[in-house]
């Protein structure tokens, strides 16, 4: 069995941050991650909110992260954990890479994209249904794309797609947007992204090899080569049950990050938080190590 003193489930800013404070305080700390480094990161085309780095990319700032973890002696691999249980004062989690145990554990596995459980998502999922605008939007070079929600993900994804498509149609359920005004303000003055508010889209129609047009409540359509959906995100929180987590699934932790279970921390946006961003998850991963630290020390372990 392999034993650590930290070991953090997922690699996105949250797990990472964690990972690093942890490191740098003297403990042995281990990140798995099914997908390896970066998490969300990887599906933001241009970050420019992240304090004292200007504008970046999602990737880069994960790349730096990675670097950071490996030159203050995180071990990162990929990997899925399967299952954690907590057996007397250290914790048996079932991995990938066998069976690990921990003083600690640091629970940063994220969110996933919500779907809009429309008629014709599932079928057209890939055949012109995207949950990444820059993974799929190179695809739409100079086509019609129609983008489902009204937070911050639809308006940046928005203005992304606006540089690569013809016509960017952002269709949001309600009067007002969700998003930043900032952001707000910038779609306003981009000449191809138009916006029909107060509607939902009931079906994706298609021809069965592609997505070809949206149909909304009250019968009207938009023709679209592709419906990017970003109306937000549920949490990844079913690995741990018996700890207490909103009605959503987001898990509870108190001002150290830690979960009801003690030794159980949460970072990032598996955790129950009034506003995601990079620079969150990163602060919750430096609370959540320093409480690790905290625990252990308490506890003697
Ligand atoms: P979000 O803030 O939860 O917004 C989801 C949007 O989708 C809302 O406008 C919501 O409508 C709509 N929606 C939810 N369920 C829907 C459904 N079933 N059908 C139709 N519309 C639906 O999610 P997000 O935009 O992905 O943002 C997640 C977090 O990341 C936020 O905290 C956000 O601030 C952060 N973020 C920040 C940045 C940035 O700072 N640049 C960029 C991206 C994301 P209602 O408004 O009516 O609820």
């Amino acid at each position: 069995m392999k034993k650590v003193d930290i070991l953090i489930v997922g690699a996105g800013p949250g797990g990472m941050s964690a990972a690093q404070y942890g490191a740098r305080a003297g403990y042995s700390t281990l990140v798995l991650d099914p997908m390896g480094p970066g998490g969300q990161l990887l599906y933001i085309d241009a970050i420019e909110n992240y304090p004292g780095l200007g504008e970046t990319s999602g990737y880069l700032l994960s790349e730096a992260m990675e670097k950071q973890c490996a030159s203050f002696g995180v071990e990162m691999d990929y990997g899925a954990v399967s299952s954690i249980s907590k057996e007397g004062n250290l914790f048996v989690s079932q991995t990938d890479i066998g069976e690990v145990e921990s003083k600690a554990v640091i629970l940063a596995t994220g969110a996933s994209h919500r779907h809009l459980g429309v008629k014709g998502e599932e079928e057209y999922r890939g055949k012109g249904v995207s949950y990444c605008a820059t993974c799929d939007g190179p695809f739409f070079r100079g086509k019609k794309v129609v983008v489902a929600g009204g937070g911050d993900t639809a308006l940046t994804d928005a203005l992304y797609l606006s540089k690569l498509c013809s016509t960017v149609t952002i269709v949001h359920r309600r009067e007002e947007f969700r998003a930043q005004k900032a952001l707000q303000d910038k779609i306003a003055k981009v000449g191809n992204i138009s916006t029909v508010m107060g509607r939902n889209i009931v079906e994706i129609k298609g021809d069965g090899s592609s997505v070809k047009e949206v149909v909304l409540d009250g019968g009207e359509t938009i023709e679209a080569d592709g419906v990017f959906v970003f109306i937000g995100t549920v949490p990844n929180s079913s690995l741990v049950e018996r700890i207490a987590k909103t009605e959503n699934g987001f898990v509870v932790t108190d001002d150290s990050m830690e979960t009801t279970l003690p030794g159980l921390f949460a970072s990032g946006d598996v955790r129950n938080t009034t506003f995601r961003q990079v620079v969150t998850a990163a602060s919750d991963g430096a609370k959540a190590a320093h409480g690790a630290d905290e625990y252990i020390r308490k506890n003697n372990l």
